[in-house]
């Protein structure tokens, strides 16, 4: 059976929510589809000290439920489910949920964000949550006077061995190459940092660790030198994987006009797609700023475009 909506939102994150909460208000009854991982990027992260609102900080599952509860208090409907179809070719545009149920919305918001990236070894499955980690802002407080190694050489693995040194005793940031892609401004303040030890060419090969029952312990990384195929133990207490983001955008791909990299494109500051009447917010239409803050702004952005898209189409 079908169900026709005049707002639907796709991502329950900060950007998606905060969608929901303007779209609701606004009259538009927008129904949001939470996804894959409901919450978001914010529900991996642990304390956050930059949320708005959150004067002695928050852990990121509660300020994500509290903006959900917000949205459901004025009015959105929250819905369990992953969006597996979309048709943009004609308004309304037609969804399928969970591959069965279809959707014809009159606006649609993407808000499906990104996922770190990570380096795709069994190893380092085995020890997420165990010592490996995508995220220093989130983690690193457990790693007081430890050893730890970021993996990556862009602008988020410098900043993350930065911000680290000032917690662990030492930080190795370990590279694939022998030359970062990071900002010069940044390369300085690694080079400058007495606690951080930089090891290009270096491939990771295997997280080292114990395992007792359910239990693990990691106590290491296995890298190649990609030149000398020289191999080395490093020991460590923690690693944080920094080698970026991927947009969840696979599914608009051919529809939506996407950058290189597979953000969504937007008109300059506004959330809008090449497609009227579909708008992009938060983690997926934004490589650069990337926070909770910034991705509830445009998710705010997203609602206002929705609506006034409506009151002059309709
Ligand atoms: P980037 O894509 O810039 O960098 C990813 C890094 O990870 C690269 O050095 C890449 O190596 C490495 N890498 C990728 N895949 C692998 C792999 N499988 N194994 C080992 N290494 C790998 O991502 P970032 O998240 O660092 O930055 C994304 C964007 O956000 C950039 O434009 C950046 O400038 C921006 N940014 C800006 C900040 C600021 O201005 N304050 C802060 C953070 C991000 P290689 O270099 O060999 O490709």
């Amino acid at each position: 059976m079908s169900e026709k909506v005049l707002c639907l939102i796709i991502g329950g994150g900060p950007a998606g929510y905060t969608a929901g909460i303007y779209a609701a208000r606004a009259g538009l009854f927008p129904v949001i589809y939470e996804g894959m991982q409901p919450g978001g990027q914010l529900t991996i992260t642990s304390e956050v000290e930059n949320f708005p609102g959150y004067p002695n900080g928050e852990s990121g599952p509660v300020i994500v439920e509290d903006i959900k509860q917000q949205a459901v208090r004025v009015g959105a409907e929250i819905r369990q489910g992953e969006i597996t179809e979309a048709d943009f070719s004609v308004r309304p545009f037609r969804l399928v949920v969970d591959y069965e149920k279809e959707i014809f919305a009159e606006t649609v918001i993407i808000a499906t964000g990104a996922t770190a990236r990570w380096l795709g070894l069994e190893s380092e499955s085995q020890y997420r949550g165990f010592g490996v980690s995508t995220c220093a802002t989130c983690d690193g407080a457990f790693f007081k006077n430890k050893t730890v190694a970021v993996i990556g050489g862009g602008d988020t693995a410098l900043e993350e061995a930065h911000y680290l040194s000032k917690i662990a005793t030492k930080v190795y940031l370990i590279h694939r190459r022998n030359q970062f892609r990071a900002s010069k401004a940044m390369q300085d303040k690694i080079f400058n940092t007495p606690n951080i030890e930089v090891i290009f060419d270096a491939i990771p090969t295997e997280v080292l660790g114990e395992k007792q029952g359910f239990m693990r312990k990691l106590t290491g990384l296995q890298i190649q030198n990609k030149i000398s195929e020289k191999i080395t133990h490093l020991e460590l207490d923690g690693i944080f994987v920094a080698i970026g983001v991927t947009p969840v955008t696979e599914l608009f791909a051919g529809q939506i006009d996407l950058d290189a990299q597979g953000y969504i494109k937007t008109e300059g500051a506004r959330p809008l797609t090449n497609i009227p009447g579909v708008f992009a917010a938060g983690d997926v239409q934004d490589p650069y700023y990337r926070q909770a803050c910034t991705a509830a702004a445009s998710g705010c952005k997203a609602a206002i475009e929705a609506e006034r898209f409506l009151a002059e189409t309709n």
